[in-house]
């Protein structure tokens, strides 16, 4: 069996930066191959911008926001009615290029393109919010908060989720009045053209929507740039700590999101079928590789025949393009690495699913790895403590609810946490009791719908507020405070 996404295009472009509304290829800049994680074969190459590039799309960005800022809100709005409707129309050839880039099963991809279009959605809302503030302080004067753009900024994101982060970020920056720069993950950028080139079609002024390619030499040009405003950064928290001081230290507002350790509380009175099915689609879909995965299973009590079935369902999971592949051969080995590590260090390898990779030639190069389990792992472990972002899931055993939530706040990272639980009381006293950011209640993956906003606490989230939702209003944009006072007469004899 062949699958048309993962097929290897007849000729392999490269991908281009798309600067000042023209694709192009930034001038001494190295190509770097892409390879799809289901084969191995190489479908894309992708430039790595040096400064020069860069500083050439900043060049094309600094006219398109000087007139995009000018608009009107309703008028910035407009081309996003357009995206909009595009993203449906090529929901299907998104998802299968996010698919075959990013190793993720085209349902997942497909998820991903709808959230960005349910972003969207909040975003053909700005235009309608109140989102400033108006006051007569007294007699004669008013005091006024007006939203303004921040001018040109910049979103860095990562391999797992191609075309949904960068929608995290580019419709609110640019609908409320930015000019966006993105740079995608070298790893994923053919999603990222193909979101460019629907926001050329959408009839944004040149400029306004930019795509950079590249890694650590672009990102650091654009932490470097001091026409670059703000960066939003989506990644891996050693990244994102660095890129949050390194900005600030130039003057530059920072939302640096990185990576999860997500805790799934599993109470004794749990419903079994819906916990044991929540816990295998948390910690093996997309190949674990999700900052939503839950990774560790803190078991209260004595919930043996759940933890047996847990295993038999992942047992059962066929390991292939039906669950996802692992982004590239060095995170599979590092992977294994842990695996290894947590069994010689005293961890119980319930279910190893090294060495298990689809039947046929087709997948022969790509990457892989089963579910795994790791039970009885303590809470000083690398298995219980650092994320791994691979389909594995390490099981705490713990005494009562409150052992569970000690477990769940001694955590460095705090993205989410759910409780699996009958009890309005014991969910109540989780959701309280948990640090992370994000909760949920028989959910195994807790992303909260728009308005809500996306966000951790912790080593998940560097900075302040959230990066969707409304709190990503105040992220993008800028309060300037005016304060009026007119005369309270005039001399003129026409006034009465
Ligand atoms: P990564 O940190 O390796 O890369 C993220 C981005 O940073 C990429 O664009 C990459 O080119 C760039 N980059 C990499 N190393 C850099 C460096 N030294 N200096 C400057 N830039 C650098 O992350 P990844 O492997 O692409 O993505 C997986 C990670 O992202 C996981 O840790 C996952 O949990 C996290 N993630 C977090 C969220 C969230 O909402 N918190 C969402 C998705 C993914």
């Amino acid at each position: 069996m062949r699958l048309s996404f993962v097929e290897l295009p007849e000729s392999v472009v490269p991908c281009r930066n798309l600067v000042g509304g023209e694709w192009l290829l930034p001038p001494g800049a190295t190509l770097l191959d892409v390879r799809s994680p289901y084969t191995g074969t190489v479908i894309g190459r992708v430039p790595l911008t040096p400064a020069d590039g860069v500083a050439q799309a900043v060049e094309a960005a600094r006219p398109a926001a000087a007139l995009w800022r000018s608009l009107s809100a309703r008028e910035r709005t407009q081309p996003l009615f357009r995206f909009r409707s595009l993203l449906e129309r090529d929901l299907d050839r998104l998802s299968n290029l996010a698919a075959s880039e990013a190793g993720k099963t085209v349902a997942e991809a497909r998820a991903g393109v709808l959230k960005g279009l349910e972003v969207c959605e909040f975003a053909l809302s700005l235009q309608n919010l109140d989102s400033g503030a108006h006051l007569e302080v007294s007699r004669g004067v008013t005091c006024e908060l007006r939203r303004e753009p921040l001018g040109i900024v910049a979103g860095i994101t990562p391999f797992n989720f191609p075309a949904m982060v960068p929608m995290w970020l580019f419709p609110i920056a640019v609908t409320l009045g930015n000019a966006f720069i993105l740079k995608p993950s070298e790893k994923v950028p053919l999603t990222a053209c193909a979101l460019g080139e629907l926001m050329r079609e959408a009839g944004y002024p040149p400029g306004v929507f930019s795509v950079v390619h590249g890694g650590r030499e672009t990102v650091d040009a654009l932490v470097e740039h001091p026409d670059v405003k703000a960066l939003a950064f989506v990644g891996s928290s050693a990244v994102a700590r660095q890129l949050y001081a390194r900005g600030g230290e130039r003057g530059k507002r920072v939302l640096a999101l990185g990576g999860a350790k997500n805790h799934l509380i599993v109470a004794p009175d749990a419903d079994p079928d819906l916990t044991a099915q929540a816990v295998v689609d948390s910690f093996t879909g997309c190949a674990g590789q999700r900052c939503m995965a839950g990774s560790v299973l803190l078991a209260v009590g004595d919930i043996e025949p759940l933890l047996q079935d847990i295993a038999r369902r992942a047992a059962r999971l066929e390991v292939g393009p039906g669950m996802g592949a692992i982004i590239d051969k060095g995170a599979v080995e590092r992977l294994e690495a842990a695996i290894a590590r947590a069994a010689s260090e005293g961890a119980r390898l319930t279910l190893d699913g090294r060495g298990k990779r689809p039947a046929g030639e087709q997948w022969a190069g790509g990457n892989w790895l089963g579910p795994s389990i790791l039970d009885h792992v303590r809470p000083d472990m690398e298995a219980a403590r650092r994320e791994l972002f691979g389909p594995v899931l390490s099981i705490i055993r713990v005494p009562t609810l409150s052992a569970a939530l000690a477990v769940e706040n001694a955590s460095t990272y705090g993205n989410a946490a759910s409780i699996f639980t009958t009890s309005g009381a014991v969910a109540q006293a989780a959701v309280e009791g948990v640090r992370a950011g994000m909760v949920g209640v028989n959910v195994g993956v807790p992303v909260p719908r728009e308005p809500f906003s996306f966000g951790g606490t912790g080593e998940s989230r560097f900075g302040h507020g959230d990066i969707t939702g409304v709190s990503s209003l105040d992220f993008w944009t800028q309060l300037k405070k005016v304060t009026r006072k007119w005369s309270a007469r005039t001399d003129g004899s026409w006034m009465s």
